[in-house]
């Protein structure tokens, strides 16, 4: 099933192409890496599907609905989680707190009457913390937790919103390498066990080669390759813009 598709989208900035025709889509439980250079357009592309950037021209299209230049606020209720965006934990409440704030605000509930003593979606918030493998940590403050685990903490309040896509720009940014493998190796296991479709980018080309189904490879805002990491890898353009050569 085809979750998202992207049809010809472009943005300027000025006179600067970020994003020049741009097509691609997304299944269920599929993981897209886009990556390129700086300036490439990536996080243009991730902010136009994301509804923080309008597209000048193109479609962007969830599950089969336009959702070209809706509000951000919109997009997410449709099913698009976008984690690591802000930092998203509150740091006064325990690691289960922040889960059931989580839960409690997507399932429309006012903010404003939800205490800390509540136990509103106290179950579903450890069945959620047990997924990214938090649930020894469900009662320390989210304020004293190491770096990797606010990125586990953050993707299990982007999972309480029950996205059918997840958007990760940079998710394992300032991590070391072998927290950012299993970060993102877990991420490829809920892609899997939940079939999300997740769209996201890194640095670490082992990473990415390691875990993406698939592989776009963007550059001053064109497309120039796209495939399997074996494709990519013997991509002669890829090379070129890698390589430099
Ligand atoms: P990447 O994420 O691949 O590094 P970006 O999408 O952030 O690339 O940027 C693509 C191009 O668009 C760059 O030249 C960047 O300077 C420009 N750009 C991105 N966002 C803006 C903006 N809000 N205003 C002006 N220029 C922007
Ligand atoms: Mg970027």
């Amino acid at each position: 099933m085809t979750v998202l598709a992207v049809q010809g989208v472009r943005k300027s900035f000025g006179g600067v192409r970020a994003v020049d025709d741009v097509s691609f889509a997304l299944a269920a439980g599929e993981m897209l890496a886009l990556i390129g250079p700086n300036g490439a357009g990536k996080s243009t592309c991730f902010n136009m599907v994301g509804g923080q950037v309008r597209p000048d021209a193109g479609r962007v299209r969830l599950a089969g609905r336009d959702i070209t230049g809706l509000p951000p606020r919109r997009i997410a209720r449709l099913g698009v989680g976008r984690s690591f965006q802000i930092a998203a934990t509150f740091a006064s409440m325990t690691v289960r707190e922040n889960v059931q704030v989580a839960l409690q605000a997507h399932r429309g509930a006012t903010w404003r009457f939800w205490r800390p003593a509540d136990s509103l979606f106290v179950a579903e918030a450890e069945t959620l913390l047990a997924e990214v493998g938090m649930a020894e940590q469900a009662g320390r403050a989210a304020g004293v937790l190491a770096y990797g685990d606010v990125k586990r903490l953050e993707l299990a309040v982007a999972l309480a919103g029950a996205p059918r896509l997840l958007l990760m720009d940079e998710p394992t940014a300032g991590m070391a390498p072998a927290e950012r493998a299993a970060l993102m190796a877990l991420v490829r296991r809920l892609a899997t066990e939940r079939a999300l479709a997740v769209l996201f980018t890194e640095h670490d080309m082992d990473v990415v080669f390691g875990v993406a189904d698939r592989i776009l490879v963007l550059d001053r805002g064109r497309l120039i390759a796209a495939g399997d990491a074996a494709t990519i890898r013997a991509d002669a353009a890829v090379r070129a813009v890698y390589l430099g050569a």
